[in-house]
């Protein structure tokens, strides 16, 4: 390992597709030793670092509680080896990729990391579709939201001109109902987006009270609902 360079670099893979990772997370994914990488990630990045033993470390939602403490352990064990380690996350590292929770495993052995930033869900869809999150005039704020809590409850908010949510995609109906509670107007515009990025991409518009239909659609593949002004259609 060189010295002066951080024993573990988290990269930002992109939301699916191998060439929507950056310039610079494919330049340190491909000094890697050891790479430990998500289920949302494509196979096709293990190119970029074919020397490096690739570690699935996948899980998902909230349902594996130990799934994280074994990563922490793993990204702990490779780095104390003196290993570089990558951790190859999807999207963007800082969005609902519970990046807290490894920096604090390694800093509490006193290693330290880089953090690479990648394409969030919410930016691949909104570029799909050509519809922009923020809007002169009337998009004046973006919030990214988790529909699921902690407890595996579904929540929607209102809190943006812009509202994107990610880990709906299951409960598409729901949302819509939650959305209703949260202040949304029944008629206000919602895009489905899933595998965004990718080459099987599928896009859907709704309204806030007919979201339900977009459940087959979408159905088993990741997805981010976008609401409001970003969802909307631009006049032509
Ligand atoms: N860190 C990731 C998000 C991880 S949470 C990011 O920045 O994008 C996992 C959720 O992200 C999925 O439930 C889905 O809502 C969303 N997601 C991930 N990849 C996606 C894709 N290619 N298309 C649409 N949504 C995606």
């Amino acid at each position: 390992m060189d010295s002066g360079l951080p024993p573990v670099v988290f990269i930002g893979a992109g939301p699916g597709a191998a060439d929507l990772i950056t310039v610079r997370g494919a330049r340190r994914l491909a000094a890697a030793e050891v790479v430990l990488f998500d289920a949302l990630t494509d196979p096709a990045l293990r190119e970029l670092a074919p020397q490096a033993r690739w570690v699935d470390v996948g899980k998902r939602g909230f349902c594996h509680a130990t799934g994280q403490t074994r990563i922490n352990a793993l990204l702990v064990k490779f780095a104390g080896q003196g290993l570089r380690v990558v951790r190859l996350k999807g999207g963007d590292p800082s969005v609902f990729g519970r990046l807290e929770e490894e920096l604090l495993a390694l800093a509490a052995e006193g290693l330290t990391a880089e953090v690479v930033p990648g394409v969030t869900a919410a930016m691949t869809a909104a570029a799909a579709m050509q519809r922009p999150l923020t809007r002169r005039g009337s998009g004046r704020s973006v919030s990214l939201s988790t529909a699921m809590t902690r407890a595996g409850e579904l929540l929607a908010t209102r809190s943006a001109d812009t509202e994107v949510f990610y880990m709906a995609g299951r409960q598409l109906a729901a949302l819509a109902r939650r959305l209703r509670d949260a202040g949304w107007p029944a008629e206000t515009a919602v895009c489905v987006v899933s595998r965004a990025g990718c080459t099987d991409q599928l896009s859907s518009d709704h309204r806030v009270a007919t979201l339900a239909e977009a459940s087959v659609l979408h159905s088993g593949r990741p997805a981010v609902v976008t609401v409001g002004v970003g969802a909307a259609a631009l006049p032509h």
